[in-house]
């Protein structure tokens, strides 16, 4: 009988901002593994039920919308890709209509319900992968192999992603109140928060850069192989 061997499963889980595209990117590259975001699934929901024109307090509306579009996900790490119904939305899904919506979305019940299912199916088609989200480790792949909770200063965040996206010195502050105030969502909900999974391994990148918090989590897969 052949045996099937479990796909290697790398789970990186963290607040906004703390730096977990980049870096799963950079561990997916580094070890040949394919590489999924979870947060575009979600952002791409988003855009979808934004784009429906649909009330972001009707859960049942939000729910039709996320049953009926087709999201697909590109895994490869130089060329991430995500797609609604075939159409090209990874620059929408970053705008500033989608980001304050996104946490609304993403904490309806069955929309998580429907995300994690997907990203499961993909999971369990891929030889090896790197998984980036809020709830990787908790729920959707609480046994991946190496388990890693990305964290950083706020005031750090807000400076990184200001500059990731081009904006000034005196734009850090409201991207601070802006992560802030997602954090707070996505630690609050009722359905499957941020939160920091069992068996997973805090990483502060605050005062590390992007190539030692890669090459700290290549370490520990290389450990855990
Ligand atoms: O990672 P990113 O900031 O793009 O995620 C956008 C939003 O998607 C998060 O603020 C959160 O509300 C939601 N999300 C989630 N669960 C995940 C990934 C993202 O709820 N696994």
């Amino acid at each position: 009988m052949n045996e099937v061997s479990a796909p290697l499963v790398v789970a990186l889980d963290g607040p906004s901002g703390s730096g977990k595209s980049s870096t799963a990117r950079g561990v997916a590259r580094a070890l040949g593994l394919d590489f999924l975001d979870t947060g575009a699934m979600y952002r791409a929901c988003t855009w979808a039920v934004l784009d429906a024109k649909v009330d972001l307090d009707d859960a049942h509306a939000i729910t039709a919308i996320a049953e009926r579009v087709d999201i697909v996900s590109g895994l490869d790490p130089d060329a991430p890709t995500i797609k609604v119904d075939g159409t090209d939305v990874a620059g929408p899904i970053r705008g500033d209509e989608v980001t304050a919506a996104v946490s609304q979305v993403a904490a309806v019940p069955k929309v998580r319900e429907l995300m994690v299912a997907k990203q499961r199916s993909i999971i369990a088609a891929s030889q090896g992968i790197v998984v980036e989200g809020r709830d990787i480790g908790t729920t959707v792949a609480p046994d991946a192999a190496v388990k890693v909770f990305l964290i950083a200063d706020v005031a750090a965040r807000a400076e990184r992603r200001t500059a990731e996206l081009g904006g000034t010195a005196a734009e850090v502050s409201a991207t601070q109140a802006s992560l802030a105030r997602r954090d707070h969502k996505d630690s609050s909900r009722a359905a499957s928060p941020l939160a920091q999974a069992e068996g997973s391994i805090v990483l502060d990148s605050t005062y590390l850069t992007l190539d030692e918090v890669i090459a700290e989590i290549v370490a520990l897969v290389e450990a855990a192989r």
